[in-house]
């Protein structure tokens, strides 16, 4: 799995050092800028997961950079963490409305700082799967729902679009029945693992062509692959 960057906007060094000491013992890469121009270059060479907003800084406001960032192309799925001041209750309101995901208060616990930095890591993760995903010739559309093989469009049903989705976005990995009904179908819906398999055979179905590349891995689930085995063995794999 990638280790999330974690960009640390912070003009206290002693407090970014702090944040940083954290969150690379938690398993992140922390990157330090002081202002808001700094920041920009970070964000400029390489987007990171998360921002870390201080909200007073030397030069532009974390408020006014929450702004900006919220408004630019590149940057506005990034989420946005903000770092306030104890009791600033207006700072904090207008922070989410100038497009923070989040904010914390300063001081605040690491164990905190890192289960909120979890916390918009996840909620944004459905988001940023609004993109295309392409697999050898099999392109996935999120924004417009569409799926299409070798540029010809095909009909997916809406289970079979999101078993879809999971399995290219997390395409060569073997997932058991149990992790894509958790996954897919999410784990509040309580249904048979045998669904799973009925959803396959009709995703394989829809896809035609690139039915194959929906292989069963015997005694373990499934899995896509960009390389699938010839046809033979593949079906007897799921006899
Ligand atoms: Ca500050």
């Amino acid at each position: 799995m990638k280790i999330p960057r974690v960009l640390i906007v912070e003009d206290e060094p002693a407090i970014a050092e702090l944040i940083a000491v954290n969150l690379r013992h938690n398993g992140f890469t922390p990157i330090w800028a002081e202002d808001g121009a700094s920041a920009q270059r970070e964000l400029d060479a390489v987007l990171p997961d998360v921002i870390l907003l201080d909200w007073m800084l030397p030069g532009q406001s974390g408020l006014a950079l929450a702004r900006k960032w919220r408004g630019d192309t590149r940057c506005k799925a990034v989420p946005i963490l903000m770092l306030t001041a104890r009791g600033d209750e207006p700072d904090k309101i207008a922070g989410l409305d100038a497009g923070a995901d989040d904010y914390i208060t300063k001081p605040f616990s690491t164990q905190e700082l890192l289960a909120r930095i979890r916390a918009v890591l996840r909620r944004r993760a459905p988001e940023q799967s609004a993109d295309s995903v392409s697999i050898a010739g099999l392109l996935l559309d999120t924004a417009t729902h569409r799926v299409s093989w070798q540029g010809q469009p095909l009909k997916v049903g809406p289970t079979e679009f999101k078993l879809l989705n999971y399995l290219m976005k997390h395409a060569e990995r073997v997932h058991s029945r149990a992790q894509l009904l958790d996954k897919v179908w999410g784990d509040h819906v309580f249904i048979e693992e045998r669904t799973v398999d009925v959803h396959v055979k009709r995703l394989r179905e829809a896809l035609g062509g690139a039915g194959l590349m929906v292989e069963t891995v015997r005694g373990a689930g499934y899995r896509l692959t960009a390389q699938p085995l010839p046809v033979k063995s593949d079906l007897a794999s799921q006899s």
